[in-house]
């Protein structure tokens, strides 16, 4: 008989391993309970309780159950009763899902207040006006998150108040107003919902556990899951803890400390303090918080005491890990802990650290870091020169250069970046509310809050580029700009340029240069730490990798630089752009022949051009493979524009005869839907000539590189095949031509001559075409395009926003494979066309080559090579190491 499912666990019952059902947050509280650190008592409402109500829309009916006995448990070890008037037991509710999803959800402090416990509170603290304001606080979050009412209303209260009393900060106000300000936060959330503050302490202790469930569904919760690709079905937990206050005194405080530095990866705890306040004060970022290090003089036992569990903790989880942290009056709490988001450059320092340490190995280690990382340590920096004086140094929150023109909201920024603007977010200090405008800019600037702030947190996780706390900035966004020290207005539309690395803001837009790391990636030499660990990596994952990778490349220029960045060949090169320019007017001659002769004549001349177009990417690529795509795109897109021409010959007064010629071939060779007509391999069939003129060049190219004394290594790929017998004939066509030069040259040629795999039909029989092929690339481009029967360009521009929005896409499958559909056919094409033919070789050229998660499917997939572009050939190396790294250890687990 299976167990009935439970809904709550106890800390103590609960560990890290427990993560699905207990949430992060809930599985960091077990693991730390069960370490023996100093976590305050509480327990879990598991997410399986999350998704009953979401589904229902009411909670499971053993919870109520399930949650009274747990809080009997809980009133017991403390000693108190919530909300109890004399000196009641306080809790918070806390979001907490599987995934971190820093500030996205609801938390409700200070549950089990009233109007009788508060004055309990007030007594067996000895301090009334801390009573008094954690009653406020409790129904002003109460009211907002629970009742629904619009947070300004609360905060429009308290900035009365502090006007009447002259001061800027909460701390002016005292007990006798703030017990004032609840009544008024009473009446307020009267007006708005028409119902009271619930004094009852379990009635405001269920509903705020109900309003964190609905927390999941809010907008900007949404919103982060489909940024982070966070599945919309998993829930959220919820932690009921024990209230501890760090807002009793100067004894005091709360904070966030990290075992490593986040941004910079460096040893050595890292953090934020901020004396005498509660958690969210330091993650609001609205009073600035102190170094860490200041902690060892203000409370030397909690400093030390602090170290011994950050070292526990990173001990135990192997990793960089932050903690929230409360000291109540000289004790240490341990409120949070997880492993610690961190920047790209981080992230790959603290693996090469952690490995020299010897706490894990250089597989683990790569496992650690991933493409995406690698990506952003390539970006360019800026170029400065000591005349470059910023308007202002900050918080270099989060690494990267970016330009962009001022704007002082989400909306803002969204609608210029629609527009194709690069933007720069600058606020005093973000909420989850400027998600939408963080997402949409290069970069946000804040003027206050430190590294841990919410835009400092969020942006590291994003990759944007953050520079935060630039105190010396005034930034008014109801007149739409700021104001530097220096007296300098910068207005919203103004171009700056922010440095993430170094935490300056600079006017105009600064020159940008290769980042020491892309340098580093095509000398292979380090020049500091951060390019060591990163070459390490990929040292590593070149050991272990079994897919090779090429690059898709159409210049001598490219491969060059392809190979300097690693890739083993060329896995696409398109000779379309090799028609165009200057050359332009011989494929028109050739278009336009009227017979054989003229054709001829047009294609002849065409030769040599191609034939130095191959010799160059042969030298660059000697002793790897090239693997050339014939001509593909129909042949009008090479002709002037239909309008255009009409147009002009319309304005003519002795209209031209080559543009009527022009345009009557035009209007002949016009497709309703030239995706799906006249091109690839049926062009090739249909053109006499053509393919052979470009098979020659290639065989001619080769030829030329052998008596160089290199060693050529072309391949002849055919695109769009949908059935063997187009492979055939073109086969047929390309190997007469092969023979003939090597009658005329006396070189023996070896020319593998393989197919694109990019129509459903093509991988359905691939059995058959494996027949005639040496190897299959699967172009997953137009696979994609004729597997879901859409147009890219014209999807992207129409429904797609809509599909991603709607969840139908959790990602574009032009960017990350559809494993179920157009995988499916990939796996199925591999397997048939080796059944046939053993030494099929298989690999991708598609844009899915360079991205890490259809890396990851072509590695299982089996195939031999993925191809993709010059600068994502490091993270494919990396991803590749990765992917067999993640093969090998699922195989071992079976
Ligand atoms: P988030 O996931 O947004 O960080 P948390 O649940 O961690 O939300 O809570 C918000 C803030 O409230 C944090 O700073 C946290 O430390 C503080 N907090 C939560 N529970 C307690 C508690 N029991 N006692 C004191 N502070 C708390
Ligand atoms: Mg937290
Ligand atoms: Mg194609």
């Amino acid at each position: 008989m299976s167990k009935p499912t439970r809904y709550v666990y106890e800390f103590a019952e609960g560990s890290r391993e427990m993560a699905d059902l207990l949430g992060g947050k809930g599985a960091g509280l077990a693991e730390m309970t069960r370490l023996g650190l100093p976590v305050p008592p509480g327990f879990t409402v598991t997410t399986e309780a999350c998704k009953v109500y979401l589904t229902t829309g009411e909670e499971p009916p053993e919870l109520g159950i399930e949650e009274a006995r747990a809080l009997a448990v809980l009133e017991r070890a403390m000693g108190r009763t919530l909300g109890a008037p004399d000196d009641p037991l306080l809790v918070s509710v806390r979001s907490g899902a599987r995934f971190s999803m820093p500030g996205m959800m609801e938390t409700v402090l200070d549950i089990g207040l009233n109007d009788a416990s508060v004055t309990g509170l007030a007594k067996a603290s000895g301090q009334e006006r801390f009573a008094w304001d954690s009653y406020r606080r409790l129904i002003q979050m109460f009211g907002h998150t629970v009742m629904g009412v619009e947070g300004d209303l609360f905060e429009q209260a308290v900035a009365e108040h502090r006007t009447q009393r002259g001061t800027r900060d909460d701390h002016g106000l005292d007990a006798g107003e703030l017990a004032h300000l609840t009544d008024e936060f009473k009446s307020i959330i009267r007006r708005e919902t028409g119902e009271d503050f619930p004094q009852n302490p379990v009635d405001q202790l269920q509903r705020a556990v109900r309003a964190v469930f609905e927390s999941w569904n809010g907008e900007r919760a949404r919103l982060y899951r489909h940024r982070e690709h966070i599945p919309d079905d998993l829930g959220t937990a919820v932690n009921v803890q024990a209230m501890v206050f760090g807002n009793l005194g100067s004894d005091s405080g709360t904070g966030v400390a990290f075992t490593r530095d986040p941004s910079t990866g460096a040893r050595g705890t890292y953090g934020d303090y901020l004396p005498d306040a509660q958690g969210e004060d330091v993650v609001a970022g609205v009073r600035d918080a102190v170094p860490l290090d200041e902690l060892k003089a203000l409370d030397p036992r909690s400093y030390v005491e602090l170290g011994d569990h950050l070292r526990t903790l990173e001990n135990h989880y192997r990793d960089l890990c932050d903690v929230e942290f409360t000291i109540e009056r000289g004790r240490l709490w341990i409120l949070q802990t997880r492993v610690g988001k961190r920047t790209a450059a981080a992230a790959f320092h603290i693996a090469h650290d952690l490995r020299e340490e010897q706490t894990i190995d250089a597989d683990e280690a790569l496992a650690r870091v991933d493409g995406a990382a690698l990506t952003r340590l390539m970006f360019p920096r800026f170029e400065t020169t000591p005349a470059d004086v910023p308007l202002a140094h900050g918080v270099p929150a989060s690494p990267g250069a970016a330009v962009g023109v001022v704007v002082f909201d989400s909306a803002e920024a969204q609608r210029r970046s629609a527009a194709g603007q690069d933007t720069i977010l600058v606020r005093r200090e973000t909420t989850p509310d400027d998600l939408p405008g963080m997402i949409a800019a290069q970069a946000v600037l804040t003027s206050r809050g430190g590294k841990t702030s919410h835009a400092a947190v969020v942006a590291r996780g994003m990759g944007r580029v953050c520079v935060c706390g630039a105190e010396s900035l005034t930034v008014d966004p109801a007149a739409r700009r700021f104001t530097t020290d220096a007296g300098a207005v910068v207005r919203e539309g103004d171009t700056v340029s922010v440095d993430g690395t170094a935490g300056t803001v600079h006017l105009g837009a600064l020159p940008l240069t290769a980042s020491d790391v892309g340098r580093a990636l095509e000398t292979g030499a380090s020049t500091g730490s951060l390019t060591e660990a990163v070459l390490d990596a990929l040292a590593h994952a070149d050991s272990v990798r079994r897919l090779e990778v090429r690059a898709n490349a159409d210049t001598p220029e490219d491969a060059a630089r392809a190979r300097r960045l690693g890739a083993r060949g060329i896995g696409l090169c398109r000779t379309e752009h090799m028609f165009l320019g200057d050359r332009r007017t011989l494929v028109e001659a050739m278009i336009l022949a009227r017979d054989d002769t003229g054709r001829e004549r047009a294609l002849e001349a065409l030769l040599p051009l191609q034939r130095a177009d191959f010799i160059g990417i042969l030298e660059a690529m000697d002793g790897l493979p090239v693997t050339i795509r014939l001509i593909d795109p129909p042949l009008h897109e090479f002709l002037p524009d239909r309008t255009e021409l009409a147009v002009r010959l319309a304005g003519a007064t002795h209209p031209d005869v080559h543009d009527r010629e022009l345009l009557d071939t035009v209007e002949r060779m016009h497709e309703q839907n030239p995706m799906l007509g006249l091109r690839g391999v049926r062009l090739g069939l249909a053109v006499p000539g053509l393919m052979a003129m470009q098979v020659r060049a290639i065989a001619e190219a080769v030829v030329h590189r052998l008596r160089e004394g290199g060693r050529p290594r072309a391949e002849i790929m055919i695109p769009l095949v949908g059935t063997v017998e187009e492979l055939r004939l073109a086969r047929a066509e390309a190997e007469r031509v092969l023979a003939e030069v090597v009658a005329e040259s006396g070189e023996f040629l070896d020319c593998p001559v393989g197919t694109m795999i990019e129509l459903p039909r093509a991988a359905l029989t691939a059995g058959r075409i494996a027949e005639a092929a040496d190897f299959f690339s699967f172009g997953t481009n137009d696979l994609t395009q004729t597997t879901w029967g859409l147009s890219r360009d014209d999807a992207e521009a129409s429904f797609f926003p809509l599909y991603l929005d709607k969840g139908i896409f959790s990602v574009s499958p032009f960017e990350t494979i559809d494993q179920e559909g157009v995988g499916r056919l990939v796996e199925w094409a591999v397997e048939a066309g080796r059944a046939v033919n053993s030494r099929l070789e298989t690999g991708v050229c598609g844009e899915h080559g360079g991205d890490p998660e259809s890396i990851h499917f072509f590695h299982r997939a089996g195939l031999d090579y993925v191809s993709c572009s010059p600068f994502r050939i490091p993270a494919a190396r990396l991803e590749a190491g990765r992917a067999a790294l993640a093969d090998t250890a699922t195989s071992d687990s079976r």
